[in-house]
């Protein structure tokens, strides 16, 4: 057992918000951490709880003249809809912290990207990060993966809308992997054991990273120093945000900035191919 608490304390001060978009970066990797630690069950003695502060204000509840609390987020997380990606618990935020943006596979649409236009052209006061979170096991991408798989499912999904809204979106990131697991194994790496799961492993990080790298040039114009942009994936084996994860003990937790041109998505592509993570899903020790 372990104890996870949100306090409000009304006489407490405010918590400072971060002022640089280094020290949101930070905020939240030191908050994911913190969640991911507490919530080991394995290596957790349960002496600690993890205690999240929630301000007063922010839930409206310290304003006695019945006004509205300012919104005033520190960052803007585009993250994806699965239910075992609760955004603002898994990095240790409360209300009035994160400006989250939801979505399956995590992709920017047109009404995403209007939603974190209105947070880069309006929250400019407070916010100081665009984040793009995928995690493992994505079922977006998986079914990204079955289209590129067995091409006849594109038929499948031709007359779907809804479907093809998001499935198309990802399937740039689907061919990336690809290519990247062909440079760093075979042409035939179709044909080896695990390499559907490869597959989806490699893609969703290489989507996260495009759509990050999108909203870098979506709002280059906008952005000046104050405002940086990173991505990162969820596991949801470790509970840590990173890129790839050595193995199932590895706690490292890491924002990471997305590519600056195609060349950087080649390398990041190659990078997570020959990742431990890749190479065990793969069965190659
Ligand atoms: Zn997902």
């Amino acid at each position: 057992m372990f104890d996870l608490i949100y306090r409000i304390d009304p006489d407490a001060p405010s918590a400072k918000p971060p002022k640089t978009a280094k020290a949101a970066w930070k905020r939240l990797e030191d908050g994911n951490r913190a969640f991911a630690s507490v919530s080991d069950i394995h290596r957790h003695t349960q002496t600690e709880p993890h205690i999240i502060t929630l301000n007063a204000e922010a839930l409206g509840l310290a304003k006695a003249d019945g006004t509205a609390p300012k919104q005033t987020p520190f960052a803007a997380v585009l993250g994806c809809a699965d239910a075992r990606v609760p955004i603002e618990l898994i990095f240790s935020q409360a209300a009035n912290d994160l400006f989250v943006v939801r979505v399956a596979g995590n992709v920017l649409g047109a009404e995403c990207l209007g939603s974190l236009d209105f947070a880069v052209s309006n929250l400019g006061g407070s916010l100081r990060l665009l984040v793009v979170l995928g995690h493992t096991g994505c079922g977006a991408v998986a079914g990204a993966v079955k289209a590129f798989m067995e091409p006849h499912m594109y038929l499948d999904f031709a007359t779907s809308h809804p479907l093809r809204a998001v499935l198309e979106r990802i399937l740039v990131a689907v061919r990336a992997a690809h290519r990247a697991l062909e440079q760093v194994y075979s042409q035939d790496v179709e044909q080896i054991p695990g390499y559907e799961d490869a597959l989806r492993e490699t893609a969703v990080v290489l989507n996260t990273a495009m759509m990050a790298a999108s909203l870098k040039k979506e709002f280059c114009d906008s952005m000046g120093p104050q405002l940086a942009v990173a991505y990162g994936v969820y596991n949801l084996v470790t509970r840590c945000v990173s890129l790839t994860q050595k193995s199932q003990n590895d706690t490292n937790v890491q924002l990471a900035a997305p590519p600056e041109n195609s060349d950087g998505f080649d390398k990041l592509g190659l990078q997570i191919a020959k990742s431990d993570m890749i190479r065990r899903m793969l069965r190659i020790e």
